[in-house]
């Protein structure tokens, strides 16, 4: 035989050969569950349809006549026979399920003849008469495209006449009306009614076949991406029919052996008495609960339960079974993954391993990176939710709603008295990051999914849809457009970060509420992690995010917003530009001071694990005053003939710190050498605070980071001439020591190509890849989104965004030599990476790969921290 193979037969792990259903089937056969016998034309026999312009392959039938003489022998009824006529069904079903997208036809076999046998087999001229009505029904809407209304037509009439509402109320009488009725409607539409049992059987198969490429089943490819390597025909399977309209203690159901959306073990389901295959779903009559056949028929609920739970362990997946009772026997007629809630599936998860009925390391890989991002924000619920006004791209995941405002200032302001607000902007700019911080979401009109509103609300787990294009923003008016509907200041929004949706209006969202198993789960990840994970936090409540999702310390605490804070971006204002020596000193001495608060609350809430702090990194000239208002108010001033010499002195200042590439001018350690000060005074804070803490008896670990350094001796002279006569100074007016850890963020290419050197002067590096990418590249990283990115993409030019997910060939190559080098001089030196990498699984995955355990730990952002978790012992299995 070429196409035909019987469930006693197949291999139940041939899914590409059998198809998803075929193989359930073929797997419960194996597993001693109720069956009704069948068999399966495989794919390969739809391929060679579809290859000889849609026939079915010569010799297919007469496999199928020794494959129903099979089914005759089992069950010792006849196709096409008088006294006990074989009905069988045919079936699709392909290597992923497409559910309701190809076809079936069920109660082939039966005619005016074979129903005479069939009424005294099912012992019911009710019944025999009911499955003979919806053949005829469905196969002429299958198998002849008869159009559905006109069977639908004709049994609304009948239940009318005879005026009942639902389908079993129909009387004997209404039945045989409308069985004539509906031979009369093949009559109009094809002549004749197809009688002969073996032309029906070859016409369902072809059908069978045909819907394959039906254009429903075509579209919901192309929108999965089902390629010809996942699924590339249908087989059809041709099984003995059972009657779950036999009578009252007959039914259909669909089962799963688990509830989907808690994960509780319990079966969860309906059935439908006195019904067949569809109705459940069709949803013509209300379903009873599963819980009811307890009641009703314990022995047979009691077999259900036994069935699926076998399956469940054998798949070690919760499953969505469909059964049949006829006349109180119980049969399984399809079981599958049941799609679940992640939630559910995180649970039921941890549940087996509990049960030992999957190992720890099998656990690990079920859940995938998508099911732990899901779980950890709040959704819309979609039952409630109106029309979106607008939708852009959904940047950072989460649903909220908030008030509109326009500007970060005031959304700072109303937060402080109490309000949710989202930001409103057409962009933003660091300079905003404050306005970020009091709002409960982030929507801008431009940009994409790594511009700097995305990576930031990313970072500090604030939901955001980005780069919605079809919103007008007027900031002189403080309104936004999108369409007809204009959003005024202090209106509400609602954005969803998962889908890029914004809707005016609160919209009601769904809080999850994590189970202990997210966490049980997470920590077996880390007992067979070779990574470490680590959470790029700045303020205390990221930090301690970071330590609820399970980081082992944090990898980068940026130092930049302990200069921005109100208040104190004056004090360092005049450090930049005073030209007074006393004043400059002062105001560093007050910053040190609060910086040391900061510093002191962070390493409490990180106790007994690293903090990497980075020293002071961006250029200057982003914290001095703007200088356009600056020409102006010099220029106004002279024009009214009262020129502002403190102004102009100033101009001046602004003007020689300003740089024609700032990203790649006087910053990180460059102006540790050149403003030592500002390091001194970052290295006394953060000392300070250590011994502070060491004092109350709380075990800090420091290291200080170093950034965009490209040459070793920078560090080295940073090192020598900066940090550690600072330490030293501070250590003696302390009257106590701590160890520290000096380290690099490694995310110059020099650096990089040079890293047996910088090795050998630090205790510890760390890769910053957005730097790193953007200087591999040469792709300015603020600004590569809005320009060119997307066509890039749509061309082919790169496979995805370098900013997203680590570049392989590049990037994450050059990281591999470095690691090598630093190794070749130091074995166990400590190699991280932090950046916004560090928290996406791709990035993770290629890393593992290209860098592997060179690489010590990654830093992710917090709320990507579960994700790193979970990927990097992926990675290690
Ligand atoms: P789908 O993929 O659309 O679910 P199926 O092939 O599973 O299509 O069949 C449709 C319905 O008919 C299901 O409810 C199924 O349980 C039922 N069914 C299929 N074959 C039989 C059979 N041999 N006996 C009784 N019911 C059947
Ligand atoms: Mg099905
Ligand atoms: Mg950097």
């Amino acid at each position: 035989r070429k196409y035909v193979l019987t469930f006693e037969e197949a291999n139940p792990d041939d899914v590409k050969l059998l198809g998803g259903k075929a193989t359930s089937l073929v797997l419960m056969t194996r597993l001693g569950l109720p069956v009704p016998p069948g068999f399966t034309i495989t794919t390969v026999a739809c391929k060679e349809y579809y290859k000889s312009g849609e026939k079915l392959p010569e010799g297919l039938m007469d496999e199928v006549i020794e494959g129903v003489r099979y089914l005759e022998s089992k069950t010792g009824r006849k196709f096409g026979g008088g006294d006990t006529p074989l009905l069988v069904s045919v079936r699709s079903g392909a290597a992923v399920s497409m559910p309701g997208m190809m076809d079936t036809v069920l109660n082939v076999g039966l005619n005016d003849k074979t129903l005479q046998g069939f009424i005294k087999f099912i012992g019911s001229e009710h019944a025999a008469y009911d499955a003979y009505r919806r053949f005829l029904a469905m196969f002429g809407r299958i198998v002849l495209g008869i159009p559905e209304e006109e069977f639908n037509k004709p049994l609304d009439e009948i239940k009318r006449k005879y005026g009942v509402k639902e389908d079993p109320e129909i009387p004997l009488q209404g039945l045989k009306e409308l069985v004539d009725l509906y031979k009369q409607v093949y009559i109009r539409r094809v002549g004749k009614v197809i009688d002969d049992p073996w032309e029906q059987l070859r016409l369902s198969i072809d059908a069978v076949f045909k819907s394959w490429n039906s254009p429903r089943a075509k579209f919901y490819r192309e929108a999965n991406k089902i390629t010809p390597d996942i699924a590339d025909c249908t087989a059809a399977s041709v099984v003995t029919m059972v009657f779950g309209n036999a009578d009252w203690r007959s039914a259909t159901g669909v089962v799963f052996s688990r509830n989907p959306a808690t994960g509780e073990d319990e079966l969860y389901g309906e059935y439908l008495p006195y019904a067949q295959g569809e109705d459940v779903v069709a949803g013509i009559r209300t379903p009873k609960p599963i819980s009811e056949l307890k009641k009703e028929m314990p022995e047979v609920y009691q077999q259900l339960y036994e069935g699926v739970k076998k399956i469940e362990r054998y798949k070690k997946a919760v499953q969505d079974v469909e059964f049949t009772i006829e006349k109180g026997k119980l049969w399984f007629l399809q079981t599958r993954n049941a799609k679940m809630n992640p939630l559910a599936m995180i649970k039921v998860t941890v549940d087996m391993v509990k049960q030992n009925w999957m190992t720890k390391e099998e656990a690990i890989m079920t859940i995938k990176p998508q099911h732990i991002l899901q779980v950890l924000y709040p959704r819309i619920d979609e039952a409630k939710a109106p029309k979106p006004i607008v939708k852009g791209i959904a940047a950072s995941p989460g649903a909220v709603s908030g008030q509109a405002v326009f500007d970060p200032d005031t959304a700072v302001e109303w937060a402080k008295a109490g309000k949710r607000v989202i930001l409103v902007r057409e962009e933003t700019k660091p300079d905003d990051v404050h306005g970020f911080y009091a709002s409960v979401g982030i929507l801008t009109s431009r940009g994409g999914a790594t511009s700097h509103a995305a990576v930031v609300a990313r970072a500090i787990g604030r939901p955001a849809v980005v780069g919605a294009e079809g919103l007008k923003i007027d900031y002189s008016t403080r309104t936004a457009k999108a369409g007809d509907v204009v959003i005024k200041e202090g209106d509400w929004l609602t954005i969803d970060g998962f889908t890029g949706n914004v809707y005016v209006g609160q919209v009601s969202t769904i809080e999850p509420k994590l189970p202990p198993e997210f966490y049980e789960l997470l920590d077996m990840a880390d007992s067979v992690s070779v990574f470490g994970v680590k959470a790029n936090a700045d303020t205390p409540e990221d930090a301690t995010i970071a330590r609820r999702f399970g980081a082992k310390g944090i990898g980068l605490l940026r130092t930049e917003r302990m200069f921005r804070a109100p208040g104190r971006l004056e004090l360092f204002r005049s450090v930049i530009l005073s030209t007074n020596a006393n004043e400059r000193r002062d105001a560093l001495n007050k910053l040190a001071e609060l910086m040391r608060r900061d510093f002191e609350e962070i390493f409490e809430i990180m106790e007994g694990y690293p903090v990497t702090v980075r020293l002071f990194d961006p250029p200057l000239h982003e914290f001095l005053p703007n200088v356009e208002e600056l020409v102006a108010e010099v220029t106004r001033a002279r024009t009214l003939g009262r020129p502002d010499p403190e102004k102009e002195a100033l101009l001046a200042r602004v003007r020689a710190l300003m740089e024609a590439n700032p990203m790649m001018g006087h910053r990180g350690v460059r102006l540790g050498i050149t403003f030592p000060d500002i390091y001194m005074a970052q290295v006394k804070a953060i000392l300070e605070a250590a011994l502070e803490l060491k004092k109350r008896g709380k075990n800090v670990q420091v290291q200080i980071m170093i950034p965009q350094v490209s040459e070793y001796k920078e560090l080295e002279y940073v090192i020598n001439n900066v940090v550690k006569p600072t330490a030293e100074e501070v250590f003696k007016n302390y009257g106590d020591r701590i160890d520290f850890k000096i380290g690099t963020m490694m995310e110059t290419v020099r650096a990089s190509l040079t890293a047996d050197k910088i090795a050998s002067v630090v205790d510890f590096m760390s890769f910053g890849t957005n730097d790193l990418t953007q200087a591999v590249f040469s792709f300015s990283r603020d600004d590569v989104e809005n320009k060119f990115m997307s066509q890039y993409l749509n061309l082919g030019i790169l496979p995805y965004d370098p900013f997203v997910t680590i570049d392989r060939d590049g990037v994450a190559k050059l990281m591999k030599i470095a690691v090598d080098l630093a190794r070749s001089v130091k074995p166990n030196i400590e190699i991280g990476i932090c950046g916004e990498h560090g928290g996406d699984a791709d990035s993770i995955r290629i890393l593992a790969e290209v860098v592997g355990r060179g690489l010590d730990y990654f830093s992710a952002s917090p709320y990507r921290v579960p994700v790193a978790r979970l990927v990097t012992a992926q990675e290690s299995l």
